[in-house]
């Protein structure tokens, strides 16, 4: 063959009698069959043979593969964003006319594309408590397809009572999503307590190092994975094979740094509870916050992000946010560093006054999504912006 051609064709390295230790990364949008037919059946269904990016890709599927093991899921859909895998589940299952119940605490991300469904798909909506499977009963129509809940909602950190709101779900014939980004499969698995899809944001302590965006879906069922699969697909919003070979490197930390995370934030949380400048303190592992007792029951730990509100209001949050050297002032949470964010002018400013006291955000919020530094580090920046706010 000539240069021009060789050029083009590289050699597949030979990889018989061994595999590699690391998962390795194929970043390649498709795949060479000897035969049309077997073509045709790899595109046909999610299990069939690597065909197509959009489609799968081997180390796509090895995380799909981890962190649906890891949930106790039988299959996933890793998408390009949390958003992404959100979204291919609502619009996967919803058609016009059908009705969703989800919890009033959500993700700015979740809330903003409900509202997308309810005022331009013919999806209605209606918002209860994340512990109140009454009002869930209560709630349920006809119509009713989906049941929405996140295990810790944020900044706040309401913990949704998951085996009671997936129990009264399941005796509907309802469907459950449940958002468990904040938690992880470390500290809790809600596919345990009744759940049929985890949603997550893998851009957050999944991969754990603030380079990432990416997202999954896991399933319970098989039935209802194909059926989102095959809408996914032609969705779009399938992960990068890089994206997720990254992904990947950051899991094999998650158990370990959940550890870390938990007990940072629990110390730095007591520590606030205590400051004169701090008001209140919103952090499930404090006694006094509303979900102690059903995060003791639910989780192995009540997870990195935090909240507190300063006395000082709106004006302190700044001083305290402009005078921090080690915390960061940056969107996101879930990775090594410790960031913290303004919510009532940032995440929550679709807002109102009135809504905002409702999720119990105020201009004095703060929220701190804690790292895995060393806590004491962490605590005298604090203190010192404390000082100052
Ligand atoms: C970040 C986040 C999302 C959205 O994920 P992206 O990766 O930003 O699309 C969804 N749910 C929760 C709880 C999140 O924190």
């Amino acid at each position: 063959m000539r240069p021009e051609t060789r050029t083009v064709r590289l050699p597949q390295p030979p990889v018989t009698g061994s595999t590699p230790i690391t998962v390795p990364l194929y970043q390649t949008s498709g795949f060479v069959f000897d035969d049309a037919q077997a073509m045709a059946e790899g595109m046909s269904r999610p299990d069939g043979a690597f065909v197509y990016g959009r489609y799968s890709n081997p180390t796509v599927r090895s995380l799909e593969e981890a962190v649906s093991g890891l949930e106790g899921g039988v299959a996933a859909i890793a998408t390009g964003s949390g958003m992404g895998a959100i979204n291919s589940v609502l619009l996967g299952l919803l058609k016009p006319g059908d009705h969703l119940i989800a919890q009033e605490a959500l993700y700015g991300g979740t809330a903003a594309m409900i509202n997308e469904l309810v005022a331009r798909f013919g999806v209605t909506v209606t918002y209860v408590p994340e512990t109140d499977p009454a009002a869930l009963r209560a709630a349920a129509t006809p119509a009713t397809r989906l049941v929405y809940l996140e295990t810790i909602a944020n900044p706040v950190g309401q913990v949704a009572d998951l085996p009671a709101m997936c129990a009264a779900a399941r005796e509907l014939g309802l469907t459950t999503v449940v958002d468990n980004t904040f938690a992880t499969p470390v500290l809790c698995r809600p596919i345990e307590h009744g759940a049929d899809i985890v949603v997550h944001s893998l851009t957050k302590y999944i991969s754990g190092h603030t380079d990432v965006v990416g997202g999954i879906a896991v399933f319970a069922d098989d039935a209802l994975y194909r059926k989102v699969w095959h809408f996914a697909i032609e969705l779009g919003a399938s992960a990068d094979p890089f994206a997720a070979w990254l992904t990947l490197r950051g899991l094999q930390t998650l158990a370990l740094r959940m550890e870390r995370h938990c007990a940072n934030a629990q110390l730095v949380a007591e520590r606030l509870a205590d400051h004169p400048k701090v008001t209140k303190v919103h952090y499930a592992g404090l006694p006094g916050h509303a979900s102690h007792e059903v995060a003791a029951k639910l989780l192995s730990g009540s997870g990195g992000v935090l909240a507190f509100d300063l006395a000082g209001g709106r004006q302190a949050a700044e001083a305290f946010m402009r005078s921090t050297r080690l915390v960061l002032l940056a969107p996101s949470l879930g990775g090594v560093e410790t960031l913290m964010l303004h919510p009532a002018s940032t995440s929550h400013r679709a807002l109102d006054e009135a809504e905002l006291a409702r999720t119990g955000i105020s201009q004095g919020t703060v929220r701190l999504a804690v790292g895995i530094e060393h806590a004491e580090d962490l605590w005298e920046d604090i203190a010192q912006a404390l000082d100052n706010a």
